[in-house]
């Protein structure tokens, strides 16, 4: 494969990582995808067979050549906190002579922010000689880069890679976040591997989490990230930077509603939802609110991550409530409806340019979610916890 086809076919998606404790975004890892005829292209579809026949190499080398730009278009473009950036990178390429001197000079451009970039590497780069990947492992950290353990539960893994390697992350893999609902056991080594994460000051990401309950049992064990599709799908470079901004970002004055306790609906994984809906809610307000960004296309881009990010909740709402066998599904998700069509007739009077109306609209989705999370939201969660 010749480095400008290399070029042409390949892209980064970024795949934000929620803070548990501020509900921000302050991470990412970084996706690769393939282009093949106008058709995205996942990589469980073309890695595999790269690892085989080591193109895999290629690959990894163009996935470090395009992080310092994109990092640098994230870095400046989202203010205020910073945003750690990770990447992964194959066994075989970590293993290779020549690994550590291909990293530093293609980050050197970009060292003062050496520490925001992590390098994601799977148990099976530790399978060849083990001293030399520590040694790898400690001469980038001391240029300030950092590592994170990735798939943790899917190999072999023991503790005692804990106390071997020099690790700052560990991302339990989707298989133990989904064997974590219903089965005692899981949730119980997950819990643990928490634990003495967090012992041996090392951050905690959970990854793949889709559902509720993960996001329920994995704050209660006080896992630090989250990433998964409950939250975000990968997103393109423009969309995550817009994402980011959106949700981390929100003005100051001028805001559609204020987060207050008052709205708890009692589950940690709703009200993080809501918290993130009304940064996403307030920040759109503001790009409304001005007469000039109203006609601008990236206007549209801010709606779009909104009406994204309320598909994702309410479909994950719903869910929750046919599987618990809710008595008021069918009103609550009526409920969802009405802010589906009243958002829908917001975008509306925006293309009709139909001020009056628009700032109707506003005001009714505001009074809409206050009161459903005072009342259709809280008696669900309450509803819910009651039958246990
Ligand atoms: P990974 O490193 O474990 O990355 C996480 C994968 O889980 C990503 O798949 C991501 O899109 C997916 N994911 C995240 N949240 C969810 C969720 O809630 N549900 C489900 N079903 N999936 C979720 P993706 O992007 O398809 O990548 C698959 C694997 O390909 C990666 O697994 C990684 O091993 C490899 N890969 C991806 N990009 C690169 C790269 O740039 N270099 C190398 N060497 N490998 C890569
Ligand atoms: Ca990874
Ligand atoms: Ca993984």
């Amino acid at each position: 494969m010749s480095t400008a086809s290399v070029n042409n076919m390949f892209t980064l998606y970024y795949q934000p990582k929620i803070d548990m404790q501020t509900k921000k975004t302050h991470a990412a890892e970084a996706l690769i995808r393939l282009t093949r005829n106008g058709e995205l292209i996942s990589p469980n579809h073309f890695i595999p067979q790269a690892e085989k026949d080591g193109s895999i190499i290629e690959i990894d080398k163009w996935v470090l050549r395009r992080i310092p730009d994109d990092a640098r278009k994230i870095f400046t473009k989202t203010f205020e906190e910073e945003i750690r950036i990770s990447f992964n990178i194959s066994a075989s390429y970590f293993d290779k002579d020549g690994f550590y001197e291909d990293v530093i000079s293609t980050l050197n451009h970009t060292k003062d922010f050496h520490s925001l970039f992590e390098i994601e590497i799977t148990e099976s780069a530790l399978i060849g000689n083990k001293q030399n990947a520590i040694d790898t492992i400690n001469r980038l950290r001391e240029d300030g880069l950092r590592f994170a353990l990735d798939d943790f539960g899917t190999g072999y893994a023991s503790l005692k890679l804990f106390k071997e390697l020099p690790l700052d992350t560990i991302k339990i893999d989707k298989l133990f976040v989904d064997g974590m609902v219903g089965d005692k056991k899981t949730n119980a080594i997950v819990d643990s591997i928490m634990y003495l994460a967090k012992k041996l000051d090392m951050k905690t990401v959970a990854e793949g989490v889709e559902q509720v309950e993960q996001v329920e049992q994995l704050a209660n064990m006080n896992c630090d990230e989250i990433q998964g599709y409950f939250y975000s799908k990968p997103l393109r470079l423009d969309d995550f930077i817009l994402f980011v901004n959106s949700v981390n970002n929100p003005p100051k004055k001028n805001r559609f509603i204020y987060w207050s306790n008052e709205y708890s609906s009692g589950l940690f994984a709703f009200d993080s939802h809501h918290i993130i809906l009304i940064n996403l809610m307030n920040t759109l307000y503001d790009v409304l609110q001005d007469e000039n960004l109203r006609k601008e296309s990236k206007t549209w881009k801010y709606i779009e991550i909104v009406g994204n990010f309320v598909s994702v909740h309410f479909e994950s709402e719903e869910k929750y409530m046919v599987k618990y066998n809710y008595p008021k599904t069918k009103e609550h998700i009526m409920e969802h409806r009405k802010f589906v069509d009243d958002f829908q007739n917001l975008k509306s009077s925006l293309i009709a340019r139909d001020e009056r109306n628009f700032f109707i609209l506003f005001d009714m989705l505001k009074e809409w979610f206050i009161q459903h999370e005072l009342k259709a939201d809280k008696e669900l969660v309450h509803y819910v916890k009651n039958k246990f």
